[in-house]
């Protein structure tokens, strides 16, 4: 019995890192409950997504079939170009981060990515794999393992050496501070660890971004549970990150988008209007309605 207890132990430790590594994943997007049945096809091919372009072909989609959620989406993000996303909660700006991320398929339309030959591929033929290395997400409320600070940063990339990890800290200005817990990079954090603040934990999100180097980015209004001066400081990585990387930014706060090549308002599933932050301010719909009350609320906030 004592010579079976220790590999049952070890069984047991494995059995509950796992379990908590596939929670993590799974409230990471959301996705409790959800089955992921997504496959790779028998032909499927890589993608070499050296600065790619994405396209969105009439996208429609919905979780449920009785519920359209996208209700024919197109749209493009040029090669190192940066598309924003804007709208009301629920108009379904994360699902079109879900689905070029592929947790699901299209019902109708298609996604596709132009790779570094120029090749027009559907999201549907290459190797899921591959898509995913090929993009990082930095979402809203992210999630850390409970592990060290290191290895939450390495899970970009875990072949990466622990010399990257720190650079990449260093980039998105965690490092610092990082030094200063009490077991520095080995610091154990999380829900049976140290507790990082939000904005702890989206830099630490960012520097995971930052090691993954990224042909396509996406920020899922990952600042939105920051105060507007921390905001701003992370705007400021968050621009220099995406400089000539493929990127969508879903945005709740108008400020962090006003540089995007084309914003994106949706509402039901649907892009309701789509341009340049001036051409539709100019416009007078729902943007500028937008705009003006969140100038409204920041003046009344300082
Ligand atoms: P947004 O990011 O704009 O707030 P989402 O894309 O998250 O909106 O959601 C769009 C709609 O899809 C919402 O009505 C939401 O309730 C629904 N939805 C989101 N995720 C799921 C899911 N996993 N299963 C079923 N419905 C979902
Ligand atoms: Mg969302």
């Amino acid at each position: 019995l004592l010579q079976l207890s220790a590999p049952l132990n070890l069984l047991g430790m494995m059995y509950r890192e796992i379990k908590q590594a596939f929670t993590n994943l799974e409230r990471l997007f959301g996705l409790l409950d959800e089955r992921m049945d997504v496959q790779d096809r028998s032909d499927a091919v890589p993608l070499r997504a050296e600065r790619p372009s994405l396209r969105f072909e009439d996208v429609r989609f919905g979780y449920d079939p009785r519920r359209e959620i996208l209700r024919g989406i197109s749209f493009e993000v040029p090669r190192g170009g940066t598309v924003a996303v804007v709208g009301h909660s629920g108009s379904g700006k994360s699902t079109l981060a879900r689905l070029l991320y592929r947790f699901y398929d299209v019902d109708a339309g298609r996604i596709a990515v132009e790779d570094a030959d120029g090749a027009v591929r559907d999201l549907r033929d290459v190797t899921q794999a591959s898509l995913r290395q090929a993009i990082a997400i930095v979402p809203q409320d992210t999630v850390l393992f409970n592990d060290t600070i290191h290895y939450n940063i390495l899970y970009g990339r875990p072949d990466a050496s622990r010399e990257e990890v720190e650079a990449a800290a260093k980039a998105a200005h965690i490092h610092d501070r990082i030094l200063a817990f009490p077991d520095g990079y080995d610091t154990e954090v999380g829900e049976r660890g140290l507790k990082l603040s939000g904005g702890e934990k989206q830099r630490v999100a960012i520097a995971r971004a930052l090691l993954k180097n990224p042909a396509i980015l996406i920020f899922d209004e990952a600042t939105s549970a920051l105060d507007s001066k921390s905001e701003q400081a992370i705007q400021a990585e968050l621009d220099r990150i995406a400089e000539g990387r493929t990127t969508i930014v879903i945005a709740h706060r108008l400020s962090t988008v006003m540089n995007a090549d084309e914003i994106l308002v949706m509402d039901q599933g649907r892009i309701v209007e789509r341009g340049r932050h001036g051409e539709l301010l100019a416009h007078g719909g729902h943007y500028a309605q937008m705009w003006a009350l969140q100038q409204q609320d920041s003046n009344e906030g300082a």
